[in-house]
Formats: structure tokens, sequence, C-alpha cells
């Protein structure tokens, strides 16, 4: 086998070795990209890429949770993948990159190869194996909407890049960090101040309902809730890393990764910085048909559609890889139209439906429990009780509360999601319980 060269980016760093400390790095462009690319990953990706060690506070139990998950519980099997492996809005400027550190594949193409099909009309696709075509057929692979590289991206050469993201969300100094190679450990999060938030009407509305059950002496055990509120939860590891900065005004005090974000939005590298990558830096887009999450912090999707130049017809006969054929007078293609604007699926709707704002996890009478730091499970008898045993707490004192919860709570939650293991109680808890330090574990 060929012996592949790793990719890798010079940077010069000038450190002050008495005080063991980075002072700055110079570089050139290809390392500041490969920094700031970090904004365009999404929440679950991260995860995925630290090996579920990423440190962000509920985080990893809330990606576990996913793969724990059984398929039946979610609406369809890409429910899963969705969460798993978002899409990156930004892939196809990703992928230019020297080191890209987000192996997800580039966008897949299904469609319905029948093309007498029912649903020809429809021009549907998904990103997704085994969706589901109107006619009831499955969706078979059609190839890569964008070329695919091959294994280039996610070389062992990017080892250290990785390392780099991980100490820049859980630390101050991750330059120094890199250097001297200090051990990972997870600077304490103090219980934040939360930002004065606008108080208007749609932050008052109620948009999901919970149960929380916490002991009389104030100590949460467990928050029951629907598919609505599991949707703002798992949803944040479809959210890009620079929208979460942008809904929130900054990143956990314990990291500094919004020191990138801000060095874009504050103009600091004015002109250094394309106009049309600004926004894709600072509000990346997430994938299409999140909603729950990205609706709560006003994330945008990306556009459902997608042309191909070709007809539908040549598309589903020949793939992407002979599309060409369609303009070729020898293969006698009699369709006009040499330009496709394809239309997703909503991935999340079962067979092919279209129903918008269709939950990851199924709903009706399905509830689940969700722990202080974010695990979530079926509700059931035993996972009840399992949870009455560990906390060993007697019936009587129990307490079980009924909260219908406000946009600006659903935020706070999500927020403190970020910040530590403790993300409910954090919010749920009125505020004179003992104050519980959020340490992370290490
Ligand atoms: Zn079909
Ligand atoms: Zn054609």
């Amino acid at each position: 086998m060929a012996e592949i060269e790793e990719p890798t980016v010079d940077v010069k760093l000038f450190v002050d070795k008495d005080k063991k400390k980075v002072l700055f790095a110079e570089s050139d462009k290809e390392f500041v990209d490969v920094l700031f690319s970090f904004l365009t990953l999404p929440l679950g990706t991260i995860v995925r890429i630290l090996g579920e060690q990423s440190q962000m506070g509920c985080l990893d139990e809330v990606y576990k949770s996913v793969e724990d998950l059984s398929t039946g519980f979610f609406q369809t099997k890409a429910c899963n993948a969705m969460l798993l492996k978002p899409l990156n809005a930004a892939s196809s400027h990703c992928r230019r990159l020297k080191i890209n550190v987000d192996d997800t594949k580039p966008r897949a193409v299904y469609v319905c190869k029948d093309t007498s099909c029912c649903a020809h009309g429809d021009r549907a696709f998904s990103s997704f194996p085994a969706a589901i075509c109107r006619c009831g057929k499955a969706m078979q692979y059609a190839g890569d909407a964008l070329e695919d590289d091959g294994d280039l991206a996610l070389a062992g050469g990017a080892r250290e890049i990785i390392s780099l993201l991980k100490r820049s969300l859980i630390s101050k100094q991750p330059l120094t960090a890199l250097y001297f190679d200090d051990t990972i450990r997870n600077d304490d999060a103090d219980l934040y101040v939360l930002p004065e938030q606008q108080n208007d009407a749609d932050q008052k509305l109620n948009i999901a309902k919970i149960k929380v059950l916490q002991t009389k002496k104030n100590s949460l055990l467990y928050v029951e809730g629907d598919a609505e509120f599991i949707d703002f939860l798992f949803g944040l590891l479809s959210i890009p890393l620079g929208s979460i900065i942008k809904a929130f005004g900054q990143w956990p005090p314990n990291g500094c990764v919004d020191n990138l974000w801000k060095s874009i939005d504050h103009g600091s590298g004015e002109g250094s910085v394309r106009q049309e990558c600004q926004s894709l830096l600072l509000s990346p887009k997430t994938a299409p048909f999140c909603s729950g999450a990205a609706k709560v912090l006003e994330v945008d999707e990306l556009d459902p559609t997608l042309d191909v130049n070709c007809c539908f017809k040549c598309l589903k006969t020949y793939d992407f890889a002979e599309i060409g054929r369609c303009r070729q007078q020898y293969y006698y293609c009699r369709d006009m139209v040499k330009i496709t604007k394809l239309c997703e699926l909503n991935p999340k709707a079962p067979k092919g439906g279209n129903g918008n704002g269709v939950t990851y996890v199924k709903g009706g009478h399905m509830k689940f429990m969700v722990t202080d730091d974010l695990h979530v499970l079926p509700l059931s008898l035993s996972t009840t009780l399992q949870v009455l045993c560990d906390a060993n707490v007697q019936t009587e004192e129990l307490e079980e509360r009924e909260i219908a919860l406000t946009k600006f709570q659903v935020m706070e939650i999500q927020r403190a999601a970020l910040m530590g293991r403790a993300a409910l109680s954090t919010v749920l808890l009125p505020p004179n319980r003992p104050k519980k330090k959020i340490k992370a574990e290490t």
C-alpha cells in the first residue's frame, strides 16, 4: 500500500520558557483557516472526533444517549444519523483546507430509481440511506453531490489540530497547553452569571412541558419529558459551534474558542476574512429539517434544495458519475431540462411524507427520563426504580412538579448543558438550593 504523506501546517511559536507560556504564534493563512473552520463544526461532530471525551458540559452524555437509544424510539433511522454524524453546511469550503478535522461524508444523494415513479414530479432526494419514496420504494444511492476526495481529510497529522480544538473548548491557554503537552484537564466552570435577556412575549411562550422529580430537600432526581423536550437537547448536536457562540454571546468561560468568533465579528482581522465566508463562520447553518433546537437558538437551516446538472431521469439512470450523458446527443436524452432542482425529503418523516416540524424521537404517549447530566432514557418502571434506588431516597421524601418551560428556560438548559454536568438542576431548582460546584470529570 502506498504511503500517503500526512498534511501539515507550519506554525512558529514564540515561547517564554521560564514562564512556560506560549506568547503568540506566527503562521500563514492555512493555520488560521483551520482554526476558523472549528466554528463550522456541529457539536455532535466535535463530540465524535474527540472520541466522546469532549468534556463540553453534558454533551458527551447527550451523544451517548442518542447512540444507546434503540432505533425503534426514533421516527426514522435517519434521525439517529442526523445527530451522530451531522452534516456540515460548510463542508464544500472545509474540504479545501489543508487539514480538515471534519471527517463527515459530503452530501450523499439517494433517489428513487424508478423512472416512471408516481412521485417523479417531486424531484425528491434524501441525504440518508433507507429513506422511502412517496411511491413506497426505497431510495437508492446515486453518488455524492460533492465529489469525494477519499480519506484525505482525517489524516493522523490532524491529531495535534484535534487536540488544539479540544483545548480551545476547555482551556484558556490552548497553545501553551499544547506546546508543553499539559494533561488535558477541565478548568472549573464557575456557576455562570446569566447575561440579561430581553423578556419579550416570545421568551415567555410555553414551548415544552416537563415533570421534575426531586426530593423535598431540593435535589433533582430526573426530569420526565416528551419528544419536543428531547428535541431541544438532542438537537444541540446538530448546531455548529459558531452559531452556539452567536446565540449565547459567548462560550463557557473555561474555554476560549469564542475568541475565534470574536476576532472575525469585531473585525480585528478586517479584510482578512472574505465577506462571503464571514456568515459561514459567524452564523453557520444546520442541515435542513433540524428544527427544534435550531429554532429556539434562531439558527438558520441549509436550503433543502440541490441543483443537479442533468434531467432527473438521467440522474436516476446514470448516477452522478455519468450525469454528463444527459447533455450528449449520442444518448438521445429527449428532456429539454438540463438542470434539475432536487428537493430534500424530511428525513424525520417516515414514508416519504413531508410532515414539517417532526421530532427526532417518536411522540405520542412516549415519555423519556432525563438525568441532571442529560442522560436520556425511555421512561419505564425499571429505570425509575433504579434512579430511586441509586439516590437512596424514600418515596415520602419525593416531590413532583410540573413545569411549562418558556423559550428562555429551554435556552438556559441548553446553555447549562454546555457549562457543566448539572444542566437541569442549575436551571430548574430554586436559586436558594445549596450551590453545587460544577466540576467536570477529568
Ligand atoms: Zn418512487
Ligand atoms: Zn437527461
